[in-house]
This record gives structure tokens, sequence and C-alpha cells, in this order.
């Protein structure tokens, strides 16, 4: 069964009901049933009554949305709401199908996305896509480096759309998630599930399909899906790192047609640009004020992508946080850094460049280097920074040390173990093997 939104909150319940004592789980929690809508990341989830909503909202609501986190990777969140707080004709609608994933995240809107020389053109291109779905282009195919708002772009057009019509059902997939529906589906032998999450859809959008090179079987079964799209005159999105025709290992059946939609490019953007970036995402992230010089700073030693440039604004700004300052200066700023700009260096340094690694790695858990840096233990940056230290160890050939410089100086036995855990477990966990030889692929190794 694909997770609709009610069934994260049955996983939730039923995760709740062995946390707490029956008397308390049947007086709280057993009535509450219903998902009855989904906006901007909330699942909205019917309590029958205000005592019963006050009393979670008091006494669980942290944890119960920490449970949640546990069963999906989105940043989602749960709120209960009485009857008479919702809409008429929004209730009551659990058993609409329309409350599917759409995986999209609700910050990659156009209005955050800002526009320069370098993406004016696909910015363009996208919300006309946006405005008028399966007319301007179809395919629109997107490809530029990582980190240049590829992603961003892509789910703009599912959100604009979405927000239009919460009607349509849009899709948001990274090429590897389609080879792992796939993959479970033909393996149980029940296709209910892929077929509920793909069948009837409005839009598609699907993100790296360089990626969909490791799987073959699943290549055919897109093929059919994207046929089946453009015939109904639905909506594809495509994203890749190269142009169609310089996919490897993808057929030609396939890349022939993606080429036959429209292909727009992101380049690099230029220090102004960046510069710009910096400020919008300033202003969206702290209402501290950061001088030019700090952002002409950033800008200037973070060059490569935008995903790099925000994480080391947001090591400034959390800098300041942690530390209890107000006024952010160059100097504090610097500071603040140290680590980045010593990872980045240890890239120049060596021949072999391992520059994407971590930007890749952090990409494909959704977390930031930052996370993959930093000293938190949370599972989900845990494991990311053990695949880099095995990564870096298997792959790159480094000695441990060095790893442990390149992560933000951890000591050597630190990165051993890290390495070793997933040694252990890689030929056993079939995800955990995916997931490596998917950011191995991302960085052609
Ligand atoms: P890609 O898919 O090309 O690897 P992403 O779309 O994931 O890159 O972009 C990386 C990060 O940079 C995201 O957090 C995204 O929101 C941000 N970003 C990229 N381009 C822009 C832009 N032009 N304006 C604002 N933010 C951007
Ligand atoms: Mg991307």
């Amino acid at each position: 069964m694909q997770n609709t939104y009610q069934d994260l909150w049955t996983k939730t319940k039923d995760y709740l009901a062995t946390c707490f004592n029956e008397t308390t789980f049947n007086d709280t929690f057993a009535k509450v049933c219903d998902v009855v809508k989904f906006q901007n990341n909330v699942i909205y989830v019917l309590v029958p009554d205000n005592y019963i909503k006050t009393k979670i909202n008091h006494m669980y609501i942290e944890k119960i949305n920490a449970v949640l986190n546990t069963f999906t990777t989105e940043k989602l969140k749960f709120k209960f709401v009485c009857e008479n707080e919702i809409k008429k004709e929004e209730t009551p609608i659990s058993t609409n199908n329309r409350l599917y994933l759409n995986h999209l995240n609700e910050n990659h809107s156009f209005e955050s996305f800002v526009v320069g020389e370098s993406n004016n053109f696909a910015y363009r291109i996208c919300l006309n896509v946006a405005e008028q779905p399966a007319f301007i282009a179809n395919p629109l195919y997107i490809f530029g480096g990582v980190g240049l708002g590829k992603t961003h772009l892509m789910q703009a057009i599912g959100n604009y759309i979405l927000d239009k019509d919460l009607n349509k059902k849009v899709l948001y997939v990274q090429a590897n998630d389609f080879i792992v529906d796939y993959s479970k589906s033909t393996q149980s032998g029940n296709m209910d599930s892929f077929n509920e999450k793909y069948d009837d859809l409005d839009c598609l959008l699907v993100d790296d399909i360089q990626m969909l090179e490791i799987g073959k079987k699943s290549q055919q079964e897109f093929f059919k899906l994207f046929n089946d799209l453009i015939n109904r005159k639905k909506q594809i999105v495509i994203t890749s790192d190269c142009p169609a025709n310089q996919l490897k290992g993808i057929m030609e059946r396939l890349t022939s047609r993606f080429a036959q939609g429209m292909t727009v490019d992101i380049k690099r953007p230029d220090l102004e640009q960046r510069v710009n970036i910096l400020k919008r995402k300033a202003l969206e992230l702290t209402p501290k004020n950061i001088p030019d010089d700090v952002l002409y700073f950033i800008a200037q030693n973070f060059t490569d992508n935008i995903r790099e440039l925000e994480g080391a604004l947001n090591r400034v700004i959390g800098h300041s946080d942690v530390c209890n300052y107000n006024n952010i200066t160059l100097d504090k700023a610097k500071d603040a850094l140290e680590a980045l700009l010593a990872y980045k260096k240890s890239n120049v340094d060596t021949k072999e460049n391992h520059d994407d690694l971590l930007s890749i790695i952090a990409d494909f858990y959704g977390i930031s280097v930052n996370d993959i840096l930093s000293t938190k233990r949370k599972q989900n940056f845990v494991l990311p920074r053990h695949i880099a230290m095995y990564i870096l160890k298997q792959h790159y050939n480094y000695p441990y040390a060095k790893i442990g410089v390149i992560l933000g100086n951890r000591d050597h036995t630190t990165i051993m173990n890290g390495c070793n855990k997933i040694e252990s477990e890689i030929n056993s966990n079939k995800e955990l093997k995916m997931a490596v030889e998917t950011i191995l692929k991302k960085v052609n190794k």
C-alpha cells in the first residue's frame, strides 16, 4: 500500500499505541481516525472534541510529529482540528484517494526562485509550462550541474499547478525511487501500490533521469508510463545532469523522446547573482542583518553551486544563534565558515576531486552538507555521514586521518567505525546498496 496521508496517521497512531498504556491511549487517541485535509505540508487530522485537541496539543504534539518524521523524509506535520474548524467543502475527505503524497517541497516555488542570467530562460519556460501544462513543452527537459536549481524549478511547476487546482494529481519522484517502486512491486508480485501511485497522473516530475541507467527493466516500464502520459496530454518534466543525447545506458527510444519536447539548461550563477541569492535567502532565514561584506565573502568563496552557498549562509546564521550574538561581522562569519572552507581547501589540495561528493550525498538524503559535517546524532544525519566515510575510503582510497579532516575534524577511529558499519551492512541491505551505487554513479565512480 502506498503511503497516503491517511496511512501516515494510521502508522503513527499504531506506534503511539505501543508508547502509552491502554487507558491513556484509548482516552486520547482511539477516536482520532480520519485525515481530512492536506495543505502546505500539514496533515490535518480530525479529533472528536476540543478537550482532546487541547490535550494532544499540550502534551503530545512534539512526540507525534517526531514519530511521523520517522516514516517519511518529507517535512510534514500533523495538525489536530475539530469538525467546525474545517470548511464545509473540505470535509470529510478521508476516503478521497487524492490525499496521496506528492513529494513536493512547498518552499520550492517560483516566488522563492531568484532569477538571473544563468537561469532566466529556464525560469520563463518553466513558468509557461506551469501556466499551461502539456501545451508549451512536453516533455520539458531541464539539465545542468549539481545544486543549480533544477529540482527547485521542477517542483515549482508542480506546486504552481496544485496551487491553482488541488485536485490535480502531481507526482514528484527521483528516477531511482521509480526503480525502487517498480522492483518492489515486481518482487512482491503485486502491482497495486505501483499503479496507485503512477496511474492517472496529471503531471509527472522525474528528477535526475540519468539514474535510470541502473534499472534496465524499469526503463521499459518508464517508457510505457511516459507514452501513456504524453498520449493523454499530461505534462512530464524531467531533469538530468546532461543533455538527453548524452545520457548513457538509457535506451535510445526513450532518450530520443526526451529530446522531442523542449530542452532548457541552467548554468552556474555569476558573482552578482550569487550575492542576490544570498540577500534573498538571508531575508527568509533570519531577522538579523547580514552586512554586504559578509555576503560577498560567502559569494566569493562558494562559487560552484547554490546549495553550497545556502549551506554557508546557514552556517553563519547558525553560528550567531548558537553563540548568541546579533551583529554578524566578517570576522565572525570567517570563524563560522572555518570547517566548510577547510573542506573546500581539501578538495583543491587533492588530485582526486571529491568536490561534489558531500553535496551529492546531502542531496540524496535531503539534508545539507553542514548536517554531514556537524556532530548531530540524528539517524538521518548519521547514515549519510557514514556513507561519506565509506566512499572516501573505498572509492577514493583516502587514509582515515584525511577523511577525518575532511568530515569536520573527526578522529580516525570514528571514521574507521563508520566505514566498518557500512561495509558490514552493504551486502545484506539492498536499500543501502542501492543508495551507495546511486551516489557513486553521480560522482562518476
Ligand atoms: P539541483 O536539483 O540542480 O541539484 P536544487 O534545485 O536542489 O539543485 O537547488 C539547490 C538549492 O539551491 C535548493 O535549496 C534550492 O532551493 C536553491 N536554489 C537553487 N537555485 C535557486 C535560485 N535561483 N533561487 C533561489 N534558490 C535557489
Ligand atoms: Mg536535484
